[in-house]
């Protein structure tokens, strides 16, 4: 994608980010504190996490804040302790991106292991729905807010031995769906992003015989994720965008 965002195109805004502490959640942290966002941390990890904090202070006007929810783990009343604990350090939310997410077993339907099944769907979607409801609160206080939700190519085209990661992700596309025809696109934008293939921990452990070197890197991919996240983007919503447009799901090539 070709877009050339303002340096300030995020000031004043709070965004909060999921799975935050590594690879693509990891980079758009540090992407929307770089173009002026307050960012909110979360992941499983509270070290991780605190690094990326550090990271993100060292160019932030407002300091980062970071909390931990394992999304395995999460539940109804645990979203809404942490959406309680939020409201009382920031006044609202401008965005959410739902980033965090688990690979599970890359085998056939008839290998996937129930247990793994249901760990890749606590993740994917109990955990990131329990969130997403808890944190509509504070998303509607916003003049103009923008929820994003993370997918794949696998979850709008089913492909052999992706299992419950494929399930999950058709799953989140439905997610943003009817969420996006629950509100006006003025006040909530609901939206999913595609990364495509992208160099990070979960990929490598996807396609193990892959180069990285020939996969785009979460940085490269950054300017859907400031796009969906700015003012360019008011209005739009219920949509799935493709960070890498074009490109041929599968191995790099
Ligand atoms: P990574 O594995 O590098 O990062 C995943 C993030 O999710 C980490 O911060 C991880 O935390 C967090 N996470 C995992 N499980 C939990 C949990 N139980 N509770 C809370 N946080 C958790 O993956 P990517 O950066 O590659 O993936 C980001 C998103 O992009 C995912 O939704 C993925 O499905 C999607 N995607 C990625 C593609 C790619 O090629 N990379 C392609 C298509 C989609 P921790 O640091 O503790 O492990």
């Amino acid at each position: 994608m070709h877009y050339q965002p303002k340096s300030d195109l995020l000031n004043h805004r709070i965004i909060l980010v999921t799975g935050a502490s590594d690879g693509i959640g990891r980079e758009a942290a540090l992407t929307y504190a770089r173009y002026g966002a307050q960012v909110v941390l979360l992941g499983r990890n509270a070290e991780k996490l605190q690094r990326v904090c550090d990271e993100v202070n060292q160019h932030s006007k407002a300091p980062a804040l970071w909390f931990t929810l394992d999304l395995e783990t999460a539940t109804p009343e645990s979203c809404r302790e942490l959406a309680d604990t939020i409201a009382g350090q920031v006044p609202r939310l401008d965005g959410v991106l739902h980033n965090a997410g688990l690979l599970g077993d890359v085998v056939p339907m008839a290998q996937q292991d129930p247990a793994v099944w249901q760990q890749v769907m606590r993740v994917n979607i109990d955990g990131t729905f329990f969130l997403t409801q808890a944190l509509l609160p504070l998303l509607l206080k916003s003049e103009a807010a923008s929820l994003v939700f993370t997918s794949s190519s696998v979850g709008r085209q089913g492909r052999a031995g992706w299992g419950a990661y494929s399930v999950s992700k058709f799953a989140t596309e439905g997610m943003m769906q009817v969420l996006a025809e629950e509100y006006d696109p003025r006040q909530l934008r609901v939206n999913c992003i595609n990364p495509g293939g992208t160099r990070t921990k979960m990929r490598a452990s996807a396609f193990p015989e892959e180069d990285a070197n020939k996969l785009k890197t979460p940085a490269d991919i950054m300017p859907l994720y400031l796009w969906l996240m700015g003012d360019d983007s008011k209005r739009k919503t219920g949509l799935s965008f493709d960070a890498q447009p074009g490109r041929k799901p599968g191995a790099a090539e």
